[in-house]
């Protein structure tokens, strides 16, 4: 295809393709002063229960307002901050930060779980257990009030076997595990069995776009997940038509725009509790 549009076109696929690894170059460098100069910080999207329309959890997002370059979406960041082992730095931040957080919210006697991202590139680090076992120490956070979302790329790579370990070191401890963006990925379903998982989070991808094709998949994930035992969470439910479909279809707790946008501050207004018939 390059070849046959000739000289004009090789040149500008060049140009572009340079463009974009000096955007990713800068973003890099960019990066290791985002800590340091307090440019992360982080919102917070609740996590609903689809019987009780109770916030269960919240989710932590981590956000980037760039001195140099403005503000990033973390779909941009995440990636390269995983390429460069910054990703580790950060990520032990945004554990702490968050564990904080949901203690402020609420205290130590009960109250919502905190949901944290973790990239692969974290868990495979030596001691990441224990360095999330000290976290809650040293936060004071029950273990069970902590959430590990990872996404279904786990089962990816070659480290699945280390990477289980250390997951079931976690659970053991009480931390729940959580697989993100479930249904995105090919080889998953199969493999559920092989990592201690309390529940899937299906992509946002087939709520947002619920086609027939969608449904189908919507349908087959709740139905293995239930079948191993798992919860089903659907992310990104914006209409109460998509919330009152996916509650047909049996899943077990709500995140999206729809309920709230991920906030620095607590969702203090529950409107979805208001009338009877939204949960
Ligand atoms: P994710 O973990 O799947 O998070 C859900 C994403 O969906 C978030 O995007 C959230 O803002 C968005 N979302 C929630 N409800 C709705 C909705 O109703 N409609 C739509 N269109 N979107 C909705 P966000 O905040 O841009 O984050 C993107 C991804 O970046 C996350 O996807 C996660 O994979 C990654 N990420 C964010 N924070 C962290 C972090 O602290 N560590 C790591 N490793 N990854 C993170
Ligand atoms: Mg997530
Ligand atoms: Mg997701
Ligand atoms: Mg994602």
């Amino acid at each position: 295809e390059v070849k046959r549009s000739g000289r004009g076109s090789v040149h500008s696929y060049d140009s572009k393709l340079l463009v974009e690894q000096e955007r990713r170059l800068a973003i890099n460098q960019a990066l290791r002063q985002a800590m340091p100069s307090d440019e992360l910080y982080l919102e917070y999207q609740p996590v609903v229960g689809a019987k009780t329309g109770e916030i269960e959890a919240y989710e932590v997002l981590l956000r980037w307002e760039s001195g140099e370059l403005g503000r990033i979406p973390p779909d941009e960041f995440i990636p390269i901050a995983e390429e460069s082992a910054l990703i580790v730095d950060i990520g032990e931040w945004v554990m702490r930060e968050a564990c904080k957080t949901i203690l402020d919210w609420s205290g130590f006697a009960g109250g919502p779980k905190v949901a944290v991202n973790v990239s692969v590139r974290q868990i495979v680090v030596p001691r990441f257990a224990r360095m999330v076992e000290n976290l809650l120490l040293e936060t004071g956070l029950p273990a069970n009030r902590l959430i590990i979302e990872v996404t279904e790329s786990i089962f990816d790579i070659r480290r699945t076997q280390l990477i289980s370990e250390v997951l079931s070191d976690l659970h053991d401890q009480g931390v729940e595990i959580h697989i993100d963006d479930f249904g995105t990925g090919y080889s998953s379903l199969s493999r559920l069995h092989q990592i201690r998982v309390d529940a899937v989070k299906i992509d946002k991808s087939f709520i947002l776009n619920m086609d027939i094709n969608a449904r189908a998949v919507i349908e087959g994930a709740i139905l293995i997940a239930h079948r191993f035992g798992l919860d089903v969470i659907a992310e990104g439910i914006e209409t109460e038509q998509q919330r009152s479909e996916l509650a047909a279809m049996g899943v077990d707790a709500y995140q999206g725009y729809f309920f709230a946008r991920p906030s620095s501050s607590p969702c203090d207004d529950p409107h979805w509790q208001k009338t009877e018939s939204n949960v």
